[in-house]
């Protein structure tokens, strides 16, 4: 199977000159819902399950939590009413139909202590879903001082449209959740960025260097600089589950590739199989050359036995036509992979005579796609950070 980050070279020479294309042909395609998948597979590894198989569960139960003694707490709930089938180590089965959804409010509770908002973030599950699922409450606990909560709607990853949908049709909803998310950190400021941008622009180092003009200091965190970093999805389940009090039991995901037959943003169930969305997106598994969870700049090659979590942005569904597979020739030293990384790192040298410096790399993948000479850019720089690292 090809590497994620060697998708498009094809349409890159016909269109785009040296650019990541944008290719967000489900920009103005409403999110619709799935109808219910039958079954969900809810990942459950090191929890600790709180239901027994045959256990009839409403939509939104608890069903498994961390240990208390875990640094890092994480909650599962259910996201079908029906029927618990199986539990097994690594997960939960439950067969039924989709929950109600509540209807959707906005507006931020007066009342609401920043505490009590970080004690709903993580009994309501809450993960970045931007692809980092790291636990929100712990993103909203840290005692550091932050100035900006900044809402990065700008998916710069090709193809990727959910967040624009999202701000599009609960604009209210996401600022609400924008203010909670403030509100819990004690920051006088927050932004909505939702500009289109080119990749990796909407990486989120280069989000507060570009937006608000402060840099985050190397191998530190965004709150180094006092700026928490929240995705649009995020900020609108933080606003469900403090205004509406229902946890993370789904989320919208753009479905898209030369591969399907319906394109679109689609709200699905945590759990719910990839060969769900085969079916009712019209997935054609001949015609796919690669399947990927999240956008081909960063995302993962999938099998349709995988399950959309909370993290899984998109789908994607490539054609062998939109995929490039030459083999990697010798570097010709033309230079475009530092100019285009947007940390202006000396790229093919360092490939060549690994420096500390590559520490720096975010793993954008924007110079291994514009490389020419289809060098595994990526793989390299992993190479020369593990040589540096060993330095130490
Ligand atoms: S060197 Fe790293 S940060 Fe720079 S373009 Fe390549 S992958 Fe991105
Ligand atoms: S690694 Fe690729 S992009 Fe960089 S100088 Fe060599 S051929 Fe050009």
């Amino acid at each position: 199977m090809s590497s994620p980050n060697w998708v498009f070279s094809s349409v890159r020479e016909a269109l785009y000159g040296r650019q990541v294309p944008r290719l967000k042909t489900t920009r103005d395609s409403a999110i619709v819902s799935i109808p219910s998948p039958g079954q969900v597979r809810l990942i459950s590894s090191g929890l600790t399950p709180l239901v027994k198989v045959g256990e009839t569960v409403e939509g939104g139960k608890l069903i498994a939590r961390s240990p208390v003694s875990e640094r890092f707490q994480r909650r599962v709930h259910a996201s079908l009413t029906g029927i618990i089938t199986a539990i097994h180590d690594d997960y939960i089965l439950i067969e039924g139909e989709l929950p109600e959804r509540p209807p959707l409010t906005h507006g931020v509770p007066e009342w609401i202590a920043p505490e009590a908002i970080r004690d709903t973030a993580r009994e309501a599950g809450l993960i970045g879903m931007g692809g980092g699922m790291f636990p929100t409450y712990v993103k909203l606990s840290h005692p550091a001082p932050i100035e900006v909560v900044l809402i990065n709607g700008c998916e710069s990853e090709p193809y990727l449209t959910c967040d624009h949908r999202v701000l599009t049709e609960h604009r209210d909803q996401a600022n609400c959740g924008t203010e909670l998310a403030m509100r819990a950190v004690g920051a006088k400021q927050g932004m909505v960025v939702d500009r289109e941008i080119n990749y990796p622009g909407g990486y989120e180092r280069l989000l507060i260097r570009d937006t608000l003009g402060k840099v985050v200091p190397k191998r530190g965190l965004p709150r180094d600089a006092g700026v928490l970093v929240m995705n649009v999805q995020s900020a609108l389940a933080l606003h469900e589950a403090v205004c509406l009090g229902r946890p993370l039991i789904d989320r919208v995901v753009t479905v898209d590739g030369d591969a399907v037959g319906r394109p679109g943003n689609y709200r699905v169930p945590i759990g719910t199989e990839l060969s769900t969305l085969q079916e009712v997106c019209e997935i054609d598994p001949a015609k796919t050359a690669t399947l990927l969870t999240g956008g081909p700049m960063m995302g993962t090659a999938a099998e349709a036995s995988d399950t959309v979590t909370g993290g899984t942005g998109a789908v994607i569904a490539l054609t062998k036509e939109e995929l490039s597979e030459h083999e990697a020739q010798p570097c010709i030293r033309c230079g475009q992979c530092m100019e285009v990384c947007p940390y202006d790192l000396p790229v093919a040298h360092l490939v060549a005579n690994p420096h500390k410096v590559v520490l720096d790399c975010i793993e954008c993948g924007a110079c291994q796609f514009t490389c020419p000479a289809r060098i595994p850019l990526i793989d390299e720089l992993r190479k020369a950070k593990k040589v540096v690292t060993a330095w130490d």
